[in-house]
């Protein structure tokens, strides 16, 4: 088959869909690769690298497009690239299973589309989890950029002209990125508390060296909610939410940091780091806010931006995995190499097996017909 990569074009967007290694593998599968020039570049891979490992290099996107059968991505193609698709091609990426407008778009022109953020997290589809891959990136990205922000040592140091307390560090939300934002903190020498609905995270947080942060639950009903389905949590009823804001707010007003990182699938962020909390704390502490893209959870935030209340510096940046964009783009392409295992039988011939769970949660439209299982 001909595979294109073209560059990414959203802004900000620094990571590719192949690497020098995947491409490798894809042509020593028999496949045809053509490259944008300078698709890599943002994630320091040249041209160059492509071709040594014999993708061919095109100079414009819609070359590769019009060329291919089908096209790697990492975030959906624009609705005004989408002209440069025919129906038939094959689109693989992240392209956001709850974009309504993005997948009608997809359908109406024709594309067999794979929406990867969409696998189940199953020890199957974990070596193709690019939610994982990406917030793995992102938790440890939140802990540099908030170490940068943030004035102070992050460890306890004893030196000849005094010592230095070490920070304290608050994560809100333990999941991928949660935990690798604690292992991360902990590197650095900060004391760290977390929280999290689910109370499965209890215990990994433990494991990790922090202190766990109870909301108790006082139903049956709030515990019932709190165990999420598929690993992803609920929301969580408005008594519970209460609760929890009075905790978070009696721990961050002595925290330093903040990562906040709680997120529902197919909705709006939870709100858990109100504005009088932010308020009430520290001046000079920093909130790192990556559920800045699903509205926040916290209401000052901003996207892209560093907000500053009474000297708390709230950080709203988006795509945080984009920031590390080589090790992002190279976790993230072979994620896809691992998924298009499943689309090609031992010949090369691609295929859709509807009865590959995982094929068909990703499969988001084919044939003129939407497929999406989960929104
Ligand atoms: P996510 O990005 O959807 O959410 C981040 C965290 O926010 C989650 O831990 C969630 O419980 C938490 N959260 C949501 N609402 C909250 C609230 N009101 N208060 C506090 N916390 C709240 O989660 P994720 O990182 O994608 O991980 C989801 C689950 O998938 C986890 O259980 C993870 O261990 C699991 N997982 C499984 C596999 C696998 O088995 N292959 C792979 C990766 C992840």
């Amino acid at each position: 088959m001909k595979i294109g990569i073209p560059a990414e074009t959203r802004s900000g967007e620094t990571r590719v869909a192949a690497t020098p290694e995947t491409v490798k593998k894809l042509i020593s599968q028999k496949h045809e690769v053509f490259v944008q020039a300078g698709a890599g570049i943002a994630s320091s891979i040249t041209d160059q690298a492509y071709s040594d490992v014999g993708a061919t290099i095109v100079d414009r996107a819609m070359d590769v497009i019009s060329n291919c059968d089908m096209i790697l991505k990492v975030r959906a193609p624009a609705e005004n690239e989408l002209s440069a698709y025919r129906a038939g091609q094959v689109v693989v990426g992240m392209l956001n299973p709850f974009d309504n407008a993005s997948l009608e778009a997809m359908n109406k022109a024709g594309l067999t589309a794979f929406a990867l953020e969409a696998a189940p997290r199953t020890t199957r589809a974990q070596s193709m989890d690019v939610l994982s891959s990406q917030a793995n990136i992102a938790g440890y990205k939140a802990v540099m950029i908030a170490a940068n922000v943030y004035q102070r040592f992050m460890p306890m140091l004893m030196t000849a002209a005094g010592t230095v307390k070490a920070a304290r560090v608050l994560i809100l939300g333990v999941g991928v990125a949660g935990l690798q934002a604690i292992a991360t903190a902990k590197r650095l020498g900060a004391v760290i508390e977390a929280s999290d609905v689910r109370p499965a995270t209890k215990e990994q947080v433990e494991s990790l060296g922090a202190k766990f942060v109870d909301v108790p639950f006082e139903s049956d009903e709030e515990r019932e909610i709190a165990q999420g389905v598929g690993g992803y949590a609920r929301p969580m009823p408005e008594s519970w939410m209460k609760r929890q804001a009075a905790a978070v707010h009696e721990k961050a007003i002595k925290s330093d940091i903040v990562i906040t990182t709680a997120l529902i699938p197919g909705r709006k962020a939870p709100t858990l780091l109100h504005e009088d909390t932010v308020r009430a704390m520290k001046p000079g502490s920093v909130v790192i806010d990556l559920a800045v893209e699903q509205g926040g959870n916290c209401p000052l935030s901003k996207l892209n931006e560093i907000v500053d209340v009474n000297g708390v510096k709230i950080v709203g940046y988006a795509n945080l995995a984009a920031m590390v964009a080589a090790d992002a783009s190279a976790l993230y392409a072979r994620n896809v190499i691992d998924f298009l295992k499943l689309v090609f039988d031992g010949e090369g011939t691609f295929k859709i097996d509807m009865e590959d769970d995982i094929v068909a949660a990703c499969l988001m439209c084919t044939g003129g017909e939407l497929k999406r299982k989960n929104a």
